[in-house]
């Protein structure tokens, strides 16, 4: 099985916005990195000081921590931290592509995403369904990255101003 080629923050972007997920992967940056993004990153050295952090996997997933012991059916428990649910769904496909990506090294595992702030967690697994949802996902990413055209700003504005773009898109 091949390994898939995207990052999970280009799997998490596609779920927000697809101009979003455009403009990042054509490294069109900022100049200051959003303080949203900067706090969400805080909630998580604070929040999991003690734990093993940031595990890197050949620069496209970077999972937040792994839990050191195995489940009873030895599979993995890997972690990602978040600060609010608003985006939950792109946090969810994130998730399920971090799973898909470790299935595809040959580590099972389940996922499970943290709300400090809120005090709740949600327990991930990959399922044949999310499996096969996950790939329409990726080769709909597969499909804008191609593209020499950006997508369209979203028609709200609902997500935007907390994205680093809010200038770009709307001023
Ligand atoms: S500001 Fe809105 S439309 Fe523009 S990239 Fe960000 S989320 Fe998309």
């Amino acid at each position: 099985m091949s390994l898939p080629e995207f990052t999970g923050t280009q799997v998490n972007y596609y779920m927000v916005c697809h101009r979003k997920l455009w403009l990042f992967t054509h490294d069109i940056t900022m100049e200051r990195e959003h303080e949203i993004v900067q706090i969400g990153k805080l909630v998580g050295q604070e929040t999991y000081k003690r734990e093993q952090k940031e595990i890197a996997l050949d620069d496209r997933v970077v999972l937040d921590w792994m839990e050191l012991q195995d489940n009873s059916d030895g599979t993995k428990t890997i972690h990602e931290v978040k600060k609010g649910r608003s985006v939950e769904a792109a946090h969810r496909m994130q998730m399920l592509y971090y799973l898909y990506y470790l299935h595809s090294k040959g580590i099972e595992a389940v996922g499970q995403l943290d709300y400090p702030l809120l005090k709740k967690s949600e327990r991930l697994q990959l399922t044949p369904q999310a499996t096969s949802e996950l790939r329409m996902v990726l080769k709909d990413i597969e499909r804008i990255l191609e593209s020499s055209e950006v997508p369209p700003r979203l028609t709200t504005k609902r997500f935007c101003e907390k994205c680093a773009y809010f200038e770009l898109c709307w001023s």
